[in-house]
């Protein structure tokens, strides 16, 4: 009998996780249908993407953009807006949610996709950093895995054995291109420097918080929401090689940690694949020889303070970490365009965040306004000193 193919919907099908994931799915064809895919703006490579894949229902931004692909694929639903991915989310015959959207659109259909029971890969760590705990409450309600798509969740989740007996998490992180540079540099640090990532080839986004570390602060807390532990058990380790993607230690002063090239496919086909794991897209064994060295170092506070306060917005709890990721994604919107300078992104971030009053055990609808207003706030902030 053939081997049950599990049906897939890929949310961000378009973008730097969408499009590893698709190489992978390209390698293991035998495991996956692609039911759905979604894009925001890149209409060109979704179009390929829907020759090639054939799914029957695609989500893209705008009602625009979804008649004009209409046009061309007459045998293919289209869906737009945030009630597109919503729909996609409600597919009855949808098994498997990768939820690889940047942003904010990424929580609603990855709660969506929770109450109608189906497993989530999720690689939008936005998710949890602003609602976290609404997020993995309901996954326990409903029975739902939630498997890690980001690289040190990954590693941590393959790590974990017996969570009780763990003494802490180690997170590591490459340092981004700035780990090097003097404060001073890095205040004129221009976009394509702060984009010039020494590891990883990422989003924009994403890309420019690796350089700021908030990054990993908000790995962080989705570490915290991810695995339930306190912040004071999660540690963060700079080791530039990015072999070692992150490590448990147990009770005993035994460290399991998880070890490999540094490529998004592996984490990417361990949550699609779990429990199982497959020859697949990545070949190449290890080379421990070649790799040769292994360093780490503590992070410097000073140079990188958006971790510091990642941390900070975390024990604070309430809607803090919702503040702080978006004051931060306005600030590196802003910074994208050329508005402000590299540590402006920090400070912005910082001012918003000491401003800001939070809510205790926030509902969904309370989240995303809280979310908003930060955001208009933000942006008012951005233009008052752009107007200086
Ligand atoms: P990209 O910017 O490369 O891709 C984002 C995807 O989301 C694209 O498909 C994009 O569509 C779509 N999208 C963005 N905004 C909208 C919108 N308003 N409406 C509909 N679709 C939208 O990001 P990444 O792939 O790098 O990251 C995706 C998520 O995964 C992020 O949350 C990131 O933090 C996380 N992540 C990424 C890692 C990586 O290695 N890249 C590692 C770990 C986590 P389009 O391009 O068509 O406009
Ligand atoms: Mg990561």
């Amino acid at each position: 009998m053939a081997e049950h193919k599990k049906n897939l919907a890929i949310l961000g099908s378009t973008g730097s996780i969408g499009t590893q994931s698709l190489e992978v799915l390209d390698l293991i064809p035998d495991k996956f249908n692609i039911i759905a895919l979604s894009a925001g703006n890149n209409i060109e490579l979704v179009s390929e993407q829907i020759k090639k894949y054939t799914p029957k229902i695609v989500c893209v931004k705008t009602k625009e953009a979804a008649d004009k692909l209409k046009e061309k694929h007459i045998n293919t639903k289209f869906v737009y807006g945030d009630s597109g991915l919503i729909e996609i989310a409600n597919l009855p015959e949808v098994e498997m949610v990768l939820v690889a959207v940047s942003g904010k659109i990424g929580l609603k259909p990855t709660i969506q996709a929770i109450k109608n029971k189906k497993d989530i890969a999720l690689a939008n760590k936005e998710t949890l950093v602003m609602a976290g705990d609404i997020v993995m409450k309901l996954a326990r309600e409903y029975n739902v895995n939630i498997l890690p798509v980001d690289s040190e969740h990954s590693a941590i989740f393959q790590c974990l054995s017996n969570r009780k007996e763990v003494k802490h998490l180690v997170i590591t992180a490459s340092g981004g291109p700035f780990r090097n540079s003097t404060l001073e540099e890095m205040k004129d640090a221009n976009l394509d420097e702060a984009l010039a990532h020494p590891r990883w080839k990422m989003g924009k986004k994403i890309t420019v918080d690796s350089a700021t570390l908030m990054n990993k602060g908000l790995e962080v807390i989705e570490a915290h929401h991810l695995f339930n532990f306190k912040y004071e058990d999660i540690k963060v380790i700079l080791h530039p090689q990015s072999y070692i993607h992150s490590a448990v230690e147990y009770n005993d002063g035994s460290i399991i940690a998880q070890i490999g090239n540094p490529s998004m496919h592996i984490p990417i086909q361990y949550a699609l694949t779990y429990p199982e794991r497959i020859e697949g897209i990545e070949t190449e064994s290890f080379d421990f020889v070649k790799a040769a060295k292994f360093e780490f170092y503590e992070p410097d506070m000073v140079k990188f303070p958006s971790l510091a306060l990642a941390f900070e917005a975390g024990k604070k709890g309430g809607t803090y970490p919702v503040c702080l990721n978006a004051a931060n994604e306005e600030a590196v919107f802003a910074f994208l365009e050329k508005k402000i300078k590299f540590l402006e992104i920090y400070e912005i971030t910082k001012k918003i965040f000491d401003e800001y009053t939070s809510i205790e055990n926030a509902t969904l609808e309370q989240i995303l306004e809280e979310d908003e207003k930060i955001r208009v706030k933000t942006r008012q902030l951005i233009s008052k000193m752009r107007a200086l």
